[in-house]
């Protein structure tokens, strides 16, 4: 299916403004979000579709190379167009005021409550959280499996998530969980200190929890990172955020990677590059050297005779998995020449024979530069 425009995606201009990107971006986003619309296909097409294109034109810069390139400019951009879901989620919470989304989803859409909801329930969603981990290169491209410990809220058992007995709508805000000061002109709306802005009170506190339902746990997780993660990869672990009361939702972990440099590889997207020194025979008569891979195995690559400093060979499919699918990225292998630093006696009769025979440029014509 061929790609639609990612103006023509959000419905506004070429000449649009950023603020009218993001509303309309926040538009489409909140009528397709896959938490409100659970298995259907086309809202989460629809909502991908918006946030790639809203990924794109929120940048000014990834904007100007789309204006001037179109799709095709968006392949210098890493990570750029790639539409997953930990991308589709960062960007929600960025537009968003940096608010967990789960939070603000379901607060906005009743979905459990918090103070929109009045009367009968009052359950409140439980926070997301954030977990940051770091791990090493290989890891990242073999993935791995991790054991992380974090303390999260979860449901009090004496109470059994109530919070206590007794509930009742607050006697301060009446149950709008705000309350308004000032005079007749200046009119200052807060939060309600009563009732912390829940809009009820609980007159029999559950001893355990304090009031809130939910009490402190430290738990430790095994956690499967699938191979091909990239550095500043997002991983949402639902429900293992704090537990939410009264039947709100719970809110999600989310796994923050952070992957470390290899020394000697260095991976752009899916496929990695590699610099290795040959010495200058093998560069003149060509040989066959063993290479590392991203696998760990060793492999036997051929250089070509006559091969310049600097040259890059390229292996099929010796990169990265593809974090979907089975395809791999590709490696490339500088080839630096070295030039030998100390002779032996031999060795320096030899080369003198070689200068003989090879015909040495004493006024070369320069060359252009090469990167
Ligand atoms: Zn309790
Ligand atoms: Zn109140």
């Amino acid at each position: 299916m061929a790609k639609r425009d990612y103006y023509e995606v959000l419905g506004v201009s070429k000449t649009a403004t950023e603020d009218e990107i993001k509303k309309a971006y926040r538009k489409i986003a909140l009528q397709n979000h896959p938490d409100t619309h659970p298995n259907d296909k086309d809202a989460e097409e629809r909502f991908k579709e918006a946030s790639e294109a809203y990924e794109v034109l929120s940048d000014p810069k990834k904007r100007s190379a789309y204006d001037q390139f179109g799709f095709s400019g968006m392949n210098n951009f890493q990570g750029g167009a790639a539409g997953n879901y930990s991308n589709v989620y960062r960007d929600f919470s960025d537009i968003f005021g940096g608010a967990g989304f789960s939070d603000f989803f379901s607060s906005f859409f009743g979905g459990g409550g918090g103070r929109q909801q009045r009367g009968g329930s009052y359950g409140e969603p439980g926070a997301s959280l954030r977990y940051d981990i770091t791990i090493d290169f290989s890891e990242a491209v073999n993935g791995c499996k991790k054991e992380i410990s974090f303390s999260h809220k979860v449901k009090c058992s004496t109470c059994g998530g109530t919070g206590g007995t007794g509930v009742k709508t607050c006697p301060t805000c009446h149950g709008s969980g705000r309350v308004t000061s000032g005079n007749g002109f200046f009119q200052m709306a807060s939060t309600c200190r009563t009732c912390g802005g829940k809009g009820h009170v609980i007159e029999n506190p559950c001893s355990s929890c304090h009031g809130t339902g939910t009490v402190s746990k430290s738990e430790k997780l095994m956690v499967t990172i699938p191979a091909g993660v990239d550095n500043g990869a997002r991983l949402t672990l639902r429900g293992k955020g704090d537990a939410g009361t009264n039947g709100g939702e719970d809110g999600d972990l989310i796994l923050f990677i952070s992957v470390r440099p290899d020394k000697y590889f260095v991976r752009e997207g899916s496929d990695v590059y590699l610099q290795i020194p040959i010495a200058i025979t093998q560069a003149a008569l060509g040989s066959a050297v063993l290479v590392p891979t991203v696998d760990g195995v060793n492999i036997k690559v051929d250089i070509p005779a006559g091969i310049q400093s600097g040259t890059m060979l390229r292996v099929k499919g010796r990169g990265v998995p593809a974090l979907r699918g089975s395809s791999r990225g590709d490696m490339y292998i500088r080839v630096m020449v070295e030039t030998p630093r100390r002779l032996s006696s031999r060795a320096r009769d030899l080369m003198k024979e070689l200068a003989g025979e090879i015909k040495e440029d004493t006024s070369p014509t320069p060359m252009e530069f090469q990167e």
